[in-house]
């Protein structure tokens, strides 16, 4: 029966069968993988339903046919009901082509990133114009499909005698002629899928006389032409870089060599042997609570699971590979191995060398840290957050923009800022902001620039409750520069202290502009709790600030962006008494002829100052016309 294909599958065919991507062979990488999954599955069925015999002769055929121009694969796994071969040839079911299609939705032509992507079964339409899928599941009919890859696909019973498991035949185009020969098919599984768990045999070409001319080169017997050595139980001098990069591959259809790789045995109480990498790029869905991601899980050689959640923390849910141990049941269940002491050992860890990794890579690899930080900074902070054991490792991995720096990709970490300090700073300064931009330029900032005093830029929401963590470090406070009362001007930045009635010391200026206070206080007493002069500005008039222990305006604007309740805060409005224009404003205050010359200086006042914090204008078209008129002046 002619079916068609889901929309996204023949928009993604398409760029397939048209791309120019050059690596066209790793179309045998794709579907060995989907064999060896196969049998993964089957093996696994085995294990958990004893009404299914476990067949432990899996193993993976390809056949190749200079005759008929195919190329076929065979396995004897797990096979697929009709429905499921619908499911999965006929729609967008693999994550590799989800992610695919995600990408291409930014570039709107890119066949380049095919190779990037895996995507899987499809790939066989790279090499062929034709392709049929015969396959069978245990107590299940037979199924046959068959494509062009072009907008429909053709689905038929194949009855009971078909064998369990699923037979894939290509019939390549002329231009893919060369996956017939049998040496190039040996080199292509010894380059990419030497380690699957199965044997893979190469069989001879049926349509080849064992007396033919060829007769040297091809095969008389099936030939298993995979060593099936899992790689991550190699010891380091033993697995090949080749080797270990393939398996990345295979495991991640990430086309680029990954940023990290830890490779390591342990012995003692807890005997595993992991191989884990960090990929270059992170994953879109990284953020997303149901990503696929985590680690596999093999006990004594035998595939456990896929995404195993537990054997790392959430922060380092970006990292991929294998664990493989004999300390654990075979049948070990997820719910099991969410208390287990086994798998708690394995984590502790793993997670030490891999942050023993990050820290050798932000010593002698910086430009790679910064790739990593880039991509997964975010996590270390959450990290830092989250994990307590840890988080004084983690801490000294976060990085912070700056204002020290003139370049938004450039970073530092608490330990750089501390030692840049010059004498007289006493606490670690950071501004949150919604931009890099909106940070460089604040006024907030003007008084520390004058001392020569840097202050980290806090762009990433998750940057303030790092700060709630890390109270402090080498013993410097970490303080907010949009925060609380500070006088820059004492030696030790703190403002004058209050008296045990709590009442400040008034000083002169505040005498002075007491008048413009009260007034300002007056007009703004929807969102302003207090006026006061500060001495954080420079050129500025004015600015915003949090009192010490409220919100920020940026961690409002955050909570607001995730729909959590956001506290009922008022600002502190702080004048600069040095300003022309604060002196101006306290000259109109009580004549009564300029009584509307000083509101409208005033509410240009509190737009600026709202401008700064990046808190939208309350009204924007009366501060528009106010500027307006200033310029016309
Ligand atoms: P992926 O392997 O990334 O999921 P594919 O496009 O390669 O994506 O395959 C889609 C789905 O088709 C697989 O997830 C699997 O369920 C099924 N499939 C592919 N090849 C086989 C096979 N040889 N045996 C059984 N199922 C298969």
């Amino acid at each position: 029966m002619k079916k068609q294909f889901q929309t996204e599958v023949g928009r993604m065919l398409d760029l397939v069968v048209n791309s120019l991507y050059s690596k066209k062979e790793v179309f045998l990488r794709e579907l060995l993988s989907n064999a060896s999954d196969a049998c993964d599955r089957s093996r696994f069925e085995g294990l958990t339903d004893k009404s299914q015999a476990a067949d432990s002769a899996y193993r993976i055929q390809i056949v190749p046919n200079k005759e008929s121009g195919t190329l076929a694969v065979t396995d004897n796994g797990i096979g697929m009901t009709a429905e499921e071969v619908e499911r999965n040839l006929g729609t967008v079911a693999s994550s590799g082509t989800k992610r695919f299609l995600q990408a291409m939705q930014d570039k709107a032509d890119a066949p380049e990133l095919i190779g990037q992507f895996g995507v899987g079964f499809y790939a066989a339409f790279m090499v062929a114009d034709r392709v049929e899928v015969t396959t069978r599941r245990r107590g299940a009919e037979g199924a046959k499909w068959s494509s062009d890859g072009k907008s429909d696909y053709d689905l038929e019973p194949a009855g009971d005698d078909a064998a369990f498991g699923t037979t894939i035949v290509l019939h390549l185009r002329d231009d893919a002629k060369e996956y017939l020969d049998p040496w190039r098919l040996k080199e292509l599984v010894r380059t990419y899928s030497d380690f699957l768990a199965y044997p893979i045999f190469l069989c001879p070409d049926p349509s080849e006389k064992p007396d033919g001319k060829d007769k040297d080169a091809a095969p008389k017997e099936p030939e298993q032409v995979n060593s099936m050595k899992a790689v991550w139980k190699k010891s380091k001098s033993e697995a090949k870089p080749e080797e270990v990069e393939a398996f990345y591959k295979h495991l991640t259809h990430d086309d680029e060599k990954p940023l990290a790789t830890v490779q390591f045995a342990a012995e003692g109480a807890t005997e595993f042997h992991a191989l884990v990498f960090v990929p270059r790029t992170a994953p879109y869905d990284l953020f997303y609570p149901n990503a696929k991601l985590g680690l596999q899980l093999y006990v004594r050689n035998v595939f456990i699971g896929d995404d195993v959640k537990e054997l790392l923390p959430r922060y380092l849910s970006f990292v991929r590979g294998v664990v493989e141990s004999a300390d654990l049941p075979l049948n070990v269940s997820r719910e099991m191995l969410q208390d287990d002491a086994v798998v708690r050992r394995i984590r502790k860890s793993l997670v030490g060398k891999i942050l023993g990794e990050l820290e050798d890579m932000q010593k002698n690899r910086p430009e790679d840290f910064a790739v990593f930080s880039r991509e997964y900074g975010r996590m270390v902070k959450e990290g830092c957050h989250a994990d307590w054991e840890n988080s004084d490792r983690l801490r000294d991995l976060a990085v912070f923009a700056s204002s020290a720096f003139d370049d938004p990709s450039k970073t530092t970490t608490l330990k750089e800022y501390v030692s840049r300090m010059p004498d007289g700073q006493k606490d670690v300064w950071y501004l949150a902001a919604d931009t890099w931009d909106a940070a460089k330029h604040s006024p907030l900032l003007e008084a520390f620039a004058k001392r020569g005093w840097e202050v980290l830029f806090f762009i990433d929401p998750v940057d303030e409750f790092f700060a709630e963590r890390v109270r402090d470090y080498d013993g410097k406070k970490l303080r907010a520069a949009d925060r609380g009362e500070l006088d820059l001007d004492a030696p030790d930045g703190e403002a004058k202290k209050a008296d045990k009635d709590g009442k400040k010391p008034e000083t002169e200026a505040d005498k002075k502009f007491k008048p413009l206070s009260d007034y300002l206080a007056k007009r703004f007493e929807k969102d302003v709790r207090e006026v006061r002069l500060g001495t954080r500005l420079v050129d500025s008039a004015c600015c915003f600030v949090a009192d010490e222990w409220g919100p920020s305006a940026h961690m409002e604007r955050v909570l607001r962006a995730f729909n959590q309740p956001v506290p009922e805060s008022k600002r502190i409005l702080e004048l600069n008494p040095a300003s022309p224009m604060v002196e101006k404003m306290l000259g109109l205050v009580g004549d009564e002829s300029r009584a509307s010359d000083l509101a409208d200086l005033a509410d240009l006042l509190h737009g600026q100052a709202q401008l700064a914090e990046g808190t939208p204008l309350s009204d924007p078209a009366r501060f528009n016309k106010l500027v307006s008129a200033l310029a016309a002046r």
